[in-house]
C-alpha cells in the first residue's frame, strides 16, 4: 500500500496503549466520540514484567470508568510501610496507607502492570477502534488537521492527535517543532540520574502481604512494595553519578541486572530476610533508566501530549500512571464540550486550542510539583543533600497522621471525570476531601488546636 494514501479521518488519534493512552479512550468511549488507537506492541497487554502502583486520585478515576471491582480481584491494600538504613536499622515504621481505604475510599495497591493493562483493555468496547502492532513513523500537523503515517504504510488525518506515547514520544518533537513551539529538543527538558531494576518475586516467608520497605542508603538501594497473596515487587534504585540528557540515557543488559541486584543483596529488609532472599526467587528482574522532566509546550494546533510524554517521574511517589490518568482525565474534560458540542464531528479551530490550552494550564503545575516531589523522595533514598537530606532526617518523627496529611495534600486536587457517577468510594473521597479542607481552615484561621490525625476520621480504624 502506497504510504500516501489517505485511508480515512478520525476526529481523534492516539498514539500509545499504555496507562495514559487506554484511560484517554475508555473516556472517549464514554462520551460516544469515535477515535483510532495505535499500539507498536502486537497486545494492550504485553507481558513486560513490570508492576504498577495506584493511589486513591488514579483508582477513583479507573473506579468511574468501571474498572475497580476487577482491579479489587487482582490486589491486596497496602498497610504498614517500613523505613530503614542500610544496615538493617529501623528509621520509621508508617501505617498511613492503611488508613486510606476508610478514610478516604481507595487503599494504595500494587498488581502486575500486565494486569491493570489487561483490563482496562478488557474495558474497551470499540475493538475495532484498536490498531496494535501498528507504530506511528510520523505525526505533523497543518493549519487544518495532524497526519500520520504508520508503520503499515498507512496515513490517517485527524482534527486532533492524542500522543500517550510515553517518554520517549514522536508527538512532542512535533509540538515543540511546531509554530508556536520552543525550538530545541526534548534533551533540554527531560534528563537521567537514576536507573532501576524493577521485578517481581512469588512470595518470601518473612515478608507480609500489605508490607511496604524503603532502605536509605547512597548508591544504590532498595523499594518493596507488596501484592494480593503475598507477592514481592521490588526495586533496586541505583545512583548514577552524573545526569545524562534523553538521547545519552544509557541502555541496559541482563549482565547489568545481575550486577545492580548482587551489590544489595546483603541489605536486611526484615530481621529475618535480606533482599538476597528476594531476589533469588525472582520470576522477573529488568533495568531501566528513570527519565525525569516536564515537557514545556503539551499542545499545537491539532496535536497535544498526555502521561509520561508530557511530564515524566521518577517511580518512588508511584504517582507517574496516577498523573497519567489525571492528565488524560482533565484533557478529556476540557475537549467534553469540543467533542461532543453542537458543531458535534467537526471541531472548531479555536475552541479546540483553547480547550488544549486550558488542559495544559491545569496540569502542568500540579504535575511538576509531583516530579519533583518524586525526585526528592528518590534523592532521599540515595542520601542526596538538600531537601532529599531534611526529608530523610525527619523520617523518625513522622508520625501516620503526618504522613496523612500529606497524602491528603496530594490526592485533594485530584480531578474526576466530568459527567460520570462516582461510586460510594468516589463520593467518600469527595466527602473526606471537603471535611479535611475544612478542618485545615478552622486550625489556620481559627485556632482550633487538633494533631494532624484529629483531622481525619479514624475513629474506630
Ligand atoms: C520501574 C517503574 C516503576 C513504576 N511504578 C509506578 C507506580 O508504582 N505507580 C505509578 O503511578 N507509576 C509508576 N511508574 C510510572 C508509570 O509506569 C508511567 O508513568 C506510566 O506507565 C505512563 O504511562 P503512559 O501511557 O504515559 O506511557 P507508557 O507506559 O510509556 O506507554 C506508552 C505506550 O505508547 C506506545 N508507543 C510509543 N511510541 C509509539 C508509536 N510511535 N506508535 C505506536 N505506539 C507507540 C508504547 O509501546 C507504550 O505502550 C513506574 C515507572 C517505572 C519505570
Amino acid at each position: 500500500m502506497s504510504p500516501s494514501v489517505v485511508l480515512q479521518h478520525y476526529q481523534v488519534a492516539i498514539i500509545g496503549g499504555g496507562i495514559a493512552g487506554l484511560t484517554t479512550a475508555l473516556a472517549l468511549e464514554r462520551l460516544g466520540i469515535r477515535y483510532i488507537l495505535f499500539e507498536r506492541h502486537e497486545s494492550l497487554a504485553p507481558d513486560e514484567g513490570a508492576s504498577i502502583g495506584l493511589l486513591p486520585n488514579g483508582l477513583r478515576i479507573l473506579d468511574q470508568l468501571g474498572l475497580m471491582e476487577e482491579i479489587e480481584k487482582h490486589t491486596t491494600a497496602l498497610q504498614r510501610w517500613q523505613h530503614l538504613d542500610g544496615d538493617g536499622a529501623l528509621l520509621s515504621e508508617v501505617n498511613a496507607l492503611g488508613y486510606y481505604p476508610s478514610t478516604i475510599g481507595y487503599g494504595g495497591l500494587f498488581l502486575e502492570r500486565r494486569k491493570l493493562l489487561r483490563i482496562m483493555a478488557d474495558g474497551l468496547k470499540s475493538v475495532d477502534s484498536i490498531r496494535t502492532g501498528t507504530r506511528v513513523t510520523s505525526v505533523r500537523e497543518t493549519s487544518e488537521q495532524a497526519i500520520l503515517t504508520t508503520s503499515d504504510g498507512i496515513r490517517i488525518t485527524a482534527d486532533l492527535v492524542i500522543g500517550a506515547d510515553g517518554v520517549r514520544s514522536c508527538v512532542r518533537p512535533a509540538i515543540d517543532q511546531a509554530p508556536q513551539g520552543s525550538p530545541g529538543s526534548s534533551d533540554d527538558y527531560m534528563s537521567t540520574r537514576f536507573a532501576c531494576v524493577y521485578g517481581i518475586s512469588p512470595p518470601v516467608e518473612g515478608i507480609i502481604a500489605g508490607d511496604c520497605f524503603s532502605v536509605y542508603r547512597p548508591a544504590a538501594t532498595i523499594l518493596i512494595f507488596t501484592g494480593k497473596g503475598g507477592t514481592v515487587f521490588w526495586f533496586v534504585f541505583e545512583d548514577l553519578g552524573q545526569t545524562y540528557t534523553l538521547s545519552t540515557t544509557p541502555q541496559y543488559t541482563t549482565a547489568d541486572v545481575e550486577k545492580l541486584c548482587r551489590s544489595v543483596s546483603h541489605l536486611r529488609i526484615t530481621p529475618t530476610v535480606r533482599f538476597g532472599d528476594v531476589y533469588e526467587k525472582r520470576s522477573v528482574a529488568v533495568k531501566v533508566a528513570l527519565e525525569e522532566g516536564v515537557a514545556p509546550n503539551w499542545h499545537s494546533e491539532h496535536m497535544v501530549v498526555v502521561g509520561d510524554a508530557a511530564h515524566k517521574m521518577v517511580p518512588n511517589a508511584a504517582m507517574g500512571a496516577n498523573q497519567a490518568i489525571e492528565s488524560a482525565t482533565v484533557l478529556l474534560n476540557e475537549l467534553h464540550s469540543v467533542l461532543c458540542g453542537p458543531s458535534q464531528g467537526y471541531m472548531p479551530h479555536e475552541t479546540l486550542t483553547a480547550a488544549l490550552k486550558q488542559y495544559a494550564n491545569s496540569r502542568k503545575l500540579r504535575t511538576a510539583g509531583i516530579v519533583q516531589k518524586a525526585g526528592i523522595t528518590c534523592r532521599a533514598q540515595l542520601a542526596h543533600d538538600g531537601p532529599a537530606a531534611a526529608l530523610r532526617h525527619e523520617l523518625p518523627s513522622l508520625t501516620d497522621g503526618d504522613w496523612l496529611f500529606r497524602g491528603f495534600m496530594g490526592l485533594a486536587d485530584a480531578p474526576v471525570l466530568a459527567g460520570i457517577p462516582l461510586s460510594q468510594h468516589g463520593l467518600l473521597y469527595q466527602q473526606a476531601v471537603d471535611q479535611f479542607r475544612k478542618r485545615v481552615r478552622a486550625r489556620e484561621n481559627e485556632g482550633l488546636n487538633i494533631s494532624n490525625m484529629e483531622l481525619f476520621d479514624t475513629e474506630g480504624i
